[in-house]
């Protein structure tokens, strides 16, 4: 079996490449804040349909002023819904502007907040066509479930939102396993489907205008269909095209092995930093996708990924076969020369979080000084001769800090004793405050990174980070 590691030859940047990342910063911004606009531009939009269709005068009496209400907040509840459903499109735009882990906490909020407006709406509207009277609240629901065309249908989609909601829960999220968890949040697409019926088929904002109605209808198609190309289409279309198939496993450590492969224009795929979704195919369990982030800038032919065993599929990747043939999504994340705003970088890694920074160490432009990388690690280090290589060719700085964490909340070793974090991390990196710092490992050490890093005068801008959780 032979496997070629990416370092001779690999894509390390061209003089072409050496300052891509300011044009590429700007264009980000601009969909970011267009992302923004939008959203409130959507929030603006149901509001003046509530408002030309008489919302604003229905407030002036009490049982009118409900039903107005719970009319308002079902409207800005539906945006939202839409809102959450396209930010979770895997849109390549959204994707490269936000990052993988911004995105999931801004849907969270967007989440949040369109789920407390539909309770409202719920209450509100009902209580309203209850004539104001509370006491009347359960038997006119009832009523308007059985009566009003969509409702029961609407009820199901709210149903299957509260699922959703109520195991998105922290508490909750941390007793399911990931696949579970995941499984039940494809309700939620449910959900929105099921709710669109009433709003079309009851909805006085509707009902009266036409145009709106096609208006309405257009925008919920575009974002279905946002989610079927580029969550089914565009996957399926890679992973043909790209053709990825297993060339052989390499043992980096106990319970650690990297996977070669080889492929079509690989690195036209993903870029160094960057995570794709794994499914082996045939491999037990190849139908829940696994993310695993590139170790090594990939090259026109070849790639590798680095999987440290902790369960079932991950400990399988020990056992994969050549010739196994891969089917991918991806690639996600910002954790790539994308992000840069400065020349000199930090990258500050433990575990198997160690991966996507080997591959942006050879990957990201750098003159000798200007990049530092720092591996957390318990026993055994990681890719200990590639990045010695690096050391010697390109001038990385490599610092190992071997050992257990000192504390829950501190993210280095034992040794330092009398020195806090922050300190720690500027006697080792005097300048840190001058650098864009990337940081990736397990969700509560790369918080305390983040912490250090911000306590030691880096600008939140600077920090670029990845969690290996969900
Ligand atoms: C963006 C990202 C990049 C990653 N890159 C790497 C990498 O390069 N190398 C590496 O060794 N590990 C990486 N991981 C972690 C890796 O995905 C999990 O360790 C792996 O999926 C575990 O699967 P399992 O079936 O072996 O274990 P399970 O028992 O199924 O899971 C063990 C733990 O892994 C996490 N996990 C499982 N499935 C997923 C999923 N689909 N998405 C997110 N988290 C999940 C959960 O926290 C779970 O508790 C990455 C995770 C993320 C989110």
């Amino acid at each position: 079996m032979t496997v070629t590691t990416s370092l001779p030859g690999s894509s390390v940047p061209s003089a072409a490449d050496r300052r891509p990342w300011r044009s590429r910063a700007r264009r980000d911004a601009v969909v970011r804040t267009g992302a923004a606009a939008a959203l409130w531009l959507a929030l603006l939009g149901v509001d003046w349909m509530w408002a030309a269709d008489g919302g604003l005068q229905a407030l002036t009496a009490w049982d009118t002023a409900l039903t107005s209400l719970g009319q308002i907040t079902g409207l800005a509840s539906a945006a939202l819904l839409l809102a959450q459903v396209l930010l979770m499109a895997r849109v390549p735009a959204l994707e490269a502007a936000f990052g993988r882990d911004r995105l999931v906490g801004i849907h969270r909020l967007v989440g949040l907040w369109s789920f407390n407006l539909l309770v409202a709406h719920l209450v509100l509207i009902t209580w309203g066509y209850a004539a104001g009277s509370i006491t009347a609240w359960p038997a006119t629901f009832w009523d308007l479930m059985w009566q009003c065309p969509g409702m029961l249908l609407a009820v199901g989609g709210t149903v299957a939102l509260v699922l959703v909601v109520v195991t998105s829960v922290r508490a909750a999220r941390r007793r399911l396993r990931y696949e579970s968890w995941h499984l039940l949040h494809l309700y939620g697409y449910l959900g929105a489907a099921l709710a669109l019926p009433h709003q079309l088929w009851t909805g006085q904002q509707f009902l009266a205008r036409p145009a709106v109605t096609a208006v309405w209808w257009t925008v919920w198609a575009l974002v279905f269909a946002a989610v079927l190309v580029w969550r089914v289409a565009l996957p399926a279309w890679r992973s043909w095209h790209h053709r990825i198939q297993v060339t052989g496993v390499v043992p980096e450590a106990p319970g650690v092995v990297s996977v070669h492969l080889m492929g079509r224009r690989l690195h036209r795929l993903v870029e160094p930093g960057q995570f794709l979704v794994w499914r082996f195919l045939g491999q037990q369990g190849w139908t829940r996708g696994k993310p695993y982030s590139v170790s090594s800038a990939p090259t026109s032919r070849s790639a590798r990924v680095t999987v440290a065993a902790v369960g079932p599929a991950s400990t399988a990747a020990a056992d994969l076969q050549p010739g196994t043939r891969v089917v991918v999504e991806g690639a996600y994340g910002r954790l790539t020369r994308r992000a840069r705003t400065r020349r000199k970088v930090l990258l500050i890694g433990a575990g198997s979080g160690l991966a996507p920074l080997r591959a942006l160490a050879e990957g990201l432009d750098y003159a000798p000084g200007e990049a530092v990388l720092i591996e957390r690690y318990r026993e055994h280090p990681l890719f200990a001769a590639e990045l010695d290589h690096l050391a010697a060719t390109r001038g990385l700085g490599v610092v190992r800090l071997p050992g257990r964490r000192r504390a829950d909340g501190s993210w280095v070793g034992p040794g330092f004793d009398g020195d806090d974090d922050e300190r720690v991390l500027r006697g080792w990196v005097p300048d840190v405050a001058e650098r864009d710092v990337y940081v990736c490992g397990p969700p509560a050490w790369t918080q305390s990174v983040r912490e250090a890093a911000l306590a030691a005068g880096v600008p939140a801008a600077q920090l670029h980070s990845e969690d290996f959780g969900w």
